[in-house]
């Protein structure tokens, strides 16, 4: 049944808008999960990261404590403060180093400062306490930690900010982190202290067992809402992009493979098909023995498209049979341009013997030039009617026409072609030439060109692109040479003109 001719747009209309709409959709279907990750992926990261810090600290006071307490003289005088304000003591997580003499003398890093007022101490071992500040005016609490050496007193008051320094990057109020010294009941929090209420809520912890100290670290909706916009911000731009993408491609691929029914008719119309004509030379004589006719379209508006692009489908479409029909008639036309003594080979399909339509056109041109016009059928695709072809190229070979098998070796069935078909001629495709090598070594080629020579047969070697091909194929008793080694397909009016380097060029051009 046919297709209504309207259908046909509203369906691509709706596969584009699909097309638009997928990626938009999967976004949607996966933002939970990614979410999920994310903010998962978060949580342990901070974690991580505040555990490092947590490490770092310790071992900054650790060091800092080693490096003091035997030096200090707790009178305040030079080397106190030399000491207090030494760089290596100073940084993100000590804020204050302090010392209170017996004598009354009280310094600190900072200059001059008061000693803050503390809140009941917490005896450690080796004469040291661990306190915090007071939250004076609403301020936050600081950790402190003092050494008592008799009535001397030097003390560290730590950075209470180090949690939310460790995550900097991360939208720390979308966390909730604290810090618990167990034996003082010491806490140091950050971050938002409703998220451990969530039922959802999310916890890492971590343990210092040896300075008694547990971290933990809490996530929430927060910290998914967070997630969830980011996705969504940097997302949508890009799931955007995506769909725009896909839509872009597919009409493109409509344009290059939909529309080619379209574009093909509008071509045949406007007779856009040409002729290009590619030398054969006799390497041995030195002589252009004929040429080749390979089809080029060069479609209104755009460059040369060559046959890789529109052949198949012409041929699965039966356009092929009246794209031949106007190259043939160029051909014709062009004929008397090119040497005498040459002849010309036309590509054909299947369909042009299987049928009567290659004896039907050349009828229509009463039958042109039988001695100087020869065709090429492909090995690559399959005459399904043997039979029926046996019988149109009987006819055609009745009124003088010869066939070549064209990409020999690259199908199943070239030997029984060439018996059945009874041809006399084949080409060696490109694809052996690209791999020639001494003898021996190419078991294949050097089977189908000696089956070649047994019988008799005319054998053109394709694809030809270097000097020494050349020679490997003389080398093999293969004379004739189709390749850019020679020269490219061209037009009539340059196929006309072009003629074979004399022997002197040619070797100049080698020594290049
Ligand atoms: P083919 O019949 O095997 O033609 C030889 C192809 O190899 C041509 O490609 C030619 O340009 C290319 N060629 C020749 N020498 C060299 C070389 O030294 N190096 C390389 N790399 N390539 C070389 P083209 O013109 O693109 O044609 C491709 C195929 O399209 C042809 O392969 C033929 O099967 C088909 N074709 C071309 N014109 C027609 C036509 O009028 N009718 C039909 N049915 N098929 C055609
Ligand atoms: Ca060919
Ligand atoms: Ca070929």
């Amino acid at each position: 049944m046919h297709k209504n001719r309207s259908d046909i747009p509203q369906h691509r209309h709706l596969i584009t808008f699909g097309l638009f709409l997928l990626p938009l959709l999967l976004g949607i279907l996966l933002l939970p999960s990614l979410t999920h990750f994310a903010a998962n992926h978060t949580l342990t990261a901070s974690m991580a990261a505040l555990t490092s810090s947590y490490e770092t600290r310790r071992q900054l006071l650790d060091a800092s404590i080693k490096q003091l307490l035997p030096r200090i003289q707790y009178n305040c005088g030079g080397e106190d403060m030399r000491l207090l304000r030494a760089p290596e003591h100073q940084n993100l997580y000590i804020r204050v180093i302090g010392i209170m003499g017996k004598d009354g003398s009280r310094c600190s890093s900072v200059g001059q400062s008061r000693f803050p007022p503390l809140l009941s101490q917490h005896a450690l071992a080796d004469g040291f306490h661990i306190t915090t500040t007071a939250a004076l005016f609403g301020s936050r609490q600081e950790l402190v930690v003092l050494h008592n050496q008799g009535s001397n007193m030097v003390y560290w008051i730590l950075n209470s900010g180090w949690m939310e320094m460790a995550l900097q990057d991360t939208c720390t109020n979308c966390l909730y982190g604290i810090s618990l010294h167990q034996p003082s009941g010491m806490i140091n929090q950050f971050g938002d202290p409703h998220i451990p209420e969530e039922v959802q809520a999310q916890r890492l912890r971590f343990n210092d067992l040896q300075n008694h100290v547990v971290q933990e670290l809490w996530a929430g909706r927060k910290l998914t809402n967070y997630w969830r916009l980011r996705l969504l911000y940097w997302g949508s731009p890009l799931l955007l992009l995506v769909s725009l993408g896909l839509v872009w491609m597919y009409q493109r691929w409509l344009r290059q493979h939909h529309a080619m029914p379209q574009r093909l008719y509008r071509a045949l119309q406007r007779q856009e098909f040409v002729p290009f004509y590619q030398p054969v030379v006799d390497a041995r004589k030195q002589q252009i023995v004929g040429y080749e006719v390979l089809i080029r379209w060069h479609e209104h508006g755009r460059n040369w498209i060559s046959p890789a692009d529109f052949i198949d489908f012409a041929e699965s479409s039966q356009l092929i049979l009246p794209m031949t029909e106007q190259l043939l008639a160029q051909v014709l036309r062009d004929l008397p341009r090119l040497p005498a003594d040459t002849w010309i080979s036309v590509n054909i399909s299947a369909i042009h013997v299987e049928g009567p339509a290659l004896v039907q056109l050349l009828e229509k041109h009463h039958w042109p030039a039988p001695h100087r016009l020869c065709f090429e059928l492909t090995e690559r695709k399959p005459i399904h009617h043997l039979d029926r072809a046996l019988s149109q190229l009987s006819i055609l070979r009745q009124h003088g026409y010869a066939f070549k098998l064209d990409d020999f070796g690259t199908g199943y069935s070239g030997f029984a072609y060439l018996q059945r078909l009874g041809l006399q001629q084949f080409k060696i495709d490109k694809m052996f030439v690209d791999h020639l090598a001494p003898q021996g070594e190419q078991p294949l080629l050097h089977g189908i060109v000696s089956f070649g020579h047994q019988t008799g047969m005319q054998m053109i070697a394709e694809g030809v692109e270097t000097q020494e091909q050349v020679r490997l194929l003389a080398e093999l008793g293969v004379d004739l040479i189709q390749g850019y080694v020679f020269a490219r397909p061209m037009p009539i009016a340059q196929a006309a003109e072009w003629r074979l380097p004399s022997a002197a060029d040619a070797s100049r051009c080698d020594k290049t």
